[in-house]
């Protein structure tokens, strides 16, 4: 699952391919995954003559800007965006296709199917969902330590899964949840409300070094996606317990350890994060 620093990537990456380029019409063929307008047909018609003028990001949400529309897009497990030529083969996984004047397209290729597509007037994106509910951005200045204490202080629930549900932050997943709790040393477990202004601040700090870090990254390997063919995958930061389970901690050595925490696999390091 993509998360903050690879929608990111995945931002920078089409804003270079697909800017200004006129969309001349849209072919769906898995309509499931357009969540609005309900009709499929009122979504193609929007778009058609439409030039992308930019692409933003809210959360783990892409938003494909064009002329007068505003197009969410999640990619949740699989989903995926390359630029082709229209002469190459469609695989089957390819649900959406943005059809450019060009010549070329931008394909949306899902093998799970789970990705969604809300298209809104230009201004309307932020107040409709899915994108109404977020929490702040951590680079914003809405992310501070006040804000991020008023919320902790409101849950019992573990650090974890409070901090999985976009809204208390947006932009963290399994991946980068695991890297700033141990980078914080606190235990995933650890009830939310239950947390010291220290930890709250060390936490606040975590958070937002760990997705810069991931981010800039993502920024020294755009070029090598953005090369094979317009094709855009995924990196990863050096990670301290991600995927580590029964690997030594890289601060103290102990075995790290794996629990089931916020219904997600949860890497940790038994010495470094007390409960
Ligand atoms: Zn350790």
């Amino acid at each position: 699952m993509p998360e903050l620093p690879e929608v990111e990537t995945v931002r920078r990456t089409l804003l270079e391919l697909v800017s200004n380029k006129e969309i001349e019409h849209v072919s769906v063929f898995w309509p499931k995954i357009i969540k609005h307008p309900e009709e499929i047909a009122q979504f193609q018609d929007a778009l058609v003559g439409q030039t992308v003028q930019d692409i933003g990001r809210r959360g783990k949400f892409l938003i494909l800007y064009t002329d007068d529309y505003a197009l969410v897009s999640h990619l949740r497990m699989e989903g995926k965006y390359g630029v082709f030529q229209k002469i190459e083969p469609v695989d089957k996984h390819t649900h959406v296709i943005f059809h450019f004047t060009d010549g070329t397209e931008l394909r949306y290729k899902d093998v799970r199917k789970f990705g969604t597509m809300h298209l809104y007037m230009k201004g309307q994106e932020f107040s409709t969902l899915p994108l109404s509910q977020l929490g702040p951005e951590p680079f914003s200045a809405d992310f501070t330590v006040e804000a991020l204490a008023s919320k902790l202080a409101k849950t019992k629930r573990n650090i974890k899964a409070v901090l999985l549900d976009q809204k208390v932050v947006v932009g963290l997943g399994n991946i980068y949840v695991d890297e700033a709790l141990f980078r914080s040393g606190i235990h995933p477990e650890r009830a939310a409300d239950d947390l010291t202004r220290e930890e709250m601040e060390r936490l606040h700090q975590e958070i937002s070094d760990t997705l810069s870090e991931a981010v800039q990254k993502g920024g020294s390997t755009i070029r090598s996606y953005v090369n094979s063919q317009g094709q855009i995958g995924m990196f990863q930061l050096e990670l301290f317990v991600y995927g580590r389970k029964g690997e030594d901690c890289k601060a103290c050595g102990s075995t790290l350890e794996r629990i089931v925490s916020g219904g997600r696999g949860t890497v940790f390091c038994p010495k470094c994060q007390v409960k």
